[in-house]
């Protein structure tokens, strides 16, 4: 018998999982188990509109037990691997616990944000899970109650400013997603004016989208100007408060502060005891083989993986994706007793949404803006999804989408029965 445990239903775990049912699928005497958190993935770049209420919150995500065929799938949160005895420790959601052996280990355990980087982060909100998007709408439309409702100006300034720390392409796609939320939904809301609505964000890099080349980054950038946001770039965020984002020179009072300036590899991938980098991800060859552990593989955000020119990929799904197909082709070799092979991949390219039917595109060496770049990244994206049933929901919801305003229900998550 040979057991392969793979840690994360993320991009690169369930892709991973997928490949090696493919290639392995005849094997016996051959075991594949996929660990994770939650019984879906999410399709991270759907999380936006997810947020804003254009698609159904669980429509961004795929349940991951109908994507497997013969693999087994256990829903549990890993606490720590034992490289010695070759041992998963995982615990349920009801305190069950787990205990997985294995022959070969895939480590995907993804990436969270990093809330080390400025003093008092963990007042901020993040944007990474679908946890985290319910918690920001349900926080923006609060505000918008709030606003409405209240005759002090203070607490309408405060709750009408929103403030995105980070410029990559979470934090931008973030601001223009709102900003397009704002313009729609100002309407359920008679006593607030557009102009009252403050959006802000905050770069400490020289530029905004360093994931994208220059000229559509400033393209981008001029689009969200126009909607009234300030974009400041070489403008690091010295420290977070409850309800304050403090500057060099001032101080911005705001009810949303979201943070979005930087991962950093999950925290029980950063504690397996295997070859790590100077931030904490699993040093693997180019094959996607721990340098110190040949029966360990790890790839996506928790991985130093080097490219061609020695720099590592990187954290991204595109990348996530080729990295799983790659690492399946090469563990199945290996359980074969063939060499396996490096991974190679060039960029296909980088897309940001802005709301509003508008986007910029960089594939290959095209560049779009406006509607057509809008309408590639949402037809990719869809097609990212892997079963048919999910992609039809999603049009769906785009196409009620054309015709109405976003729905602005607020989920009470607290419960509460009085
Ligand atoms: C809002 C947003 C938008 C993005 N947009 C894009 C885009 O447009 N294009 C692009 O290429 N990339 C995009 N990315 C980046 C992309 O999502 C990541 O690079 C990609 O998800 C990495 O894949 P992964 O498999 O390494 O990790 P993930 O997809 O994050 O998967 C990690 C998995 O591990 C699980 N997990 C974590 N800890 C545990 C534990 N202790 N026990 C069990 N399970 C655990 C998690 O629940 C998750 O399922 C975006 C990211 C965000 C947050």
């Amino acid at each position: 018998m040979t057991r392969i445990v793979v840690l994360g239903g993320g991009f690169g775990g369930v892709t991973a999982t997928r490949h090696l049912e493919r290639l392995c699928g005849g094997r016996p005497g051959l075991e594949i188990t996929l660990v994770s958190r939650e019984n879906y993935f999410v399709l991270t770049p759907l999380l936006f509109e997810a947020c804003s209420g254009r698609l159904e919150l669980r429509h961004c995500a795929q349940p991951i037990r109908p994507c497997l065929r013969r693999a087994r799938f256990v829903e549990a949160t890993v606490e720590s691997v034992d490289i010695e005895q070759r041992v998963v420790h995982a615990v349920a959601s009801d305190g069950g616990t787990y205990d997985l052996a294995y022959d070969q280990l895939v480590v995907a355990l993804g990436a969270s944000t990093n809330l080390k980087l400025i003093p008092g982060s963990s007042a901020a909100l993040t944007f990474k899970t679908m946890a985290d998007a319910l918690l920001l709408r349900n926080r923006v439309i609060e505000q918008f109650e709030r606003a409405d409702a209240a005759a002090d100006p203070d607490l309408r300034r405060r709750s009408l400013t929103f403030v995105v720390i980070g410029g990559g392409l979470v934090g931008v796609e973030l601001l223009g997603e709102l900003t397009a939320f704002a313009d729609d939904v100002l309407r359920y809301y008679p006593r607030l004016r557009r102009d009252e609505l403050r959006f802000h964000l905050f770069e400490a890099g020289a530029r905004t989208l360093p994931e994208i080349d220059p000229g559509l980054a400033t393209v981008a950038t001029q689009v969200l100007e126009r909607r009234g946001a300030d974009i400041r770039v070489s403008t690091p965020v010295r420290a977070v408060e409850p309800g304050r984002v403090h500057l060099a020179d001032t101080t911005i009072d705001a009810n949303t502060i979201v943070l979005a300036a930087g991962i950093v590899p999950n925290a029980v991938a950063a504690r397996i005891p295997v070859a790590r980098d100077e931030r904490g991800r699993i040093m693997v060859d180019e094959t996607l083989r721990s340098r110190s552990n040949p029966e360990v593989w790890a790839l996506g955000d928790c991985a130093a993986i080097p490219g061609p020119d020695g720099r590592p990929y990187p954290a991204l799904a595109q990348h996530a994706i080729r990295e799983a197909r790659q690492l399946a082709r090469n563990l199945s070799a290996t359980l074969d007793g063939r060499e396996p092979s490096p991974f190679v991949f060039h960029s296909l390219g980088t897309m940001a949404a802005l709301g509003h039917s508008e986007a910029v595109a960089k594939v290959r060496s095209l560049r779009l803006t406006g509607f057509p770049a809008w309408w590639l990244r949402r037809t990719y994206y869809l097609l990212q999804m892997p079963r048919w049933d999910r992609r039809l929901r999603i049009v769906l919801d785009w196409t009620v989408a054309l015709f109405f305003r976003p729905d602005i229900t607020k989920v009470d998550i607290a419960g509460r029965q009085e």
